[in-house]
């Protein structure tokens, strides 16, 4: 596979593609609208209280941190304020994904999945390691990783039998 991976986050989005992916930006825990109508970054707070104000004329007088609690007057105002924090909170975090330079496919070559036989070994998804050992799995004996193939644990699953014994005790 040779897809390039590429980024959505960008903080100098160009054309209307990028700019949906990255209208909202973060500044000092506030969120704003990037360079809104062409006028540079928005207070999100201050872009609502002014549409509320002419739509519903309902004065929303409330901080920065408490305004979305404040939001009742009911209009499709209330709806864009949320999206808007989720889509900033959202483009945050994954922002630090993309930073990695990792893509989804590039983590789960870099993961592994362990699971228990009948016999209570455990058994990597990713290489031929085994491990047995004396009590419990991997998570109990502190082992995040693949002593063999070095990756990184990601998902545990106990021998199922055992499982629907205790279910049934
Ligand atoms: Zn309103
Ligand atoms: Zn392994």
């Amino acid at each position: 596979m040779n897809r390039k991976f590429i980024r959505l986050v960008t903080e100098n989005p160009q054309g209307n593609y990028q700019y949906l992916h990255n209208m909202t930006v973060i500044k000092d825990k506030e969120v704003f609208l990037r360079d809104f109508e062409g006028e540079g970054d928005l207070s999100l707070v201050d872009y609502c209280k002014r549409e509320c104000m002419e739509r519903c004329n309902t004065d929303i007088d409330a901080s920065v941190e408490e305004f979305g609690e404040h939001m009742d007057c009911g209009c499709p105002i209330t709806l864009i304020y949320h999206m808007a924090v989720g889509h900033a909170e959202l483009r945050n975090r994954l922002g630090q994904y993309e930073s990695s330079g990792l893509s989804p496919e590039d983590l789960k070559e870099r993961t592994c999945e362990w699971s228990e036989d009948d016999e209570g070994n455990w058994s990597c998804s990713k290489c031929t390691a085994v491990v047995i050992f004396a009590e419990d799995g991997p998570s109990e004996n502190r082992m995040s990783f693949c002593p063999e193939c070095g990756r990184k644990i990601i998902n545990i699953s106990l021998w199922k039998d055992e499982l629907l014994e205790d279910e049934h005790e």
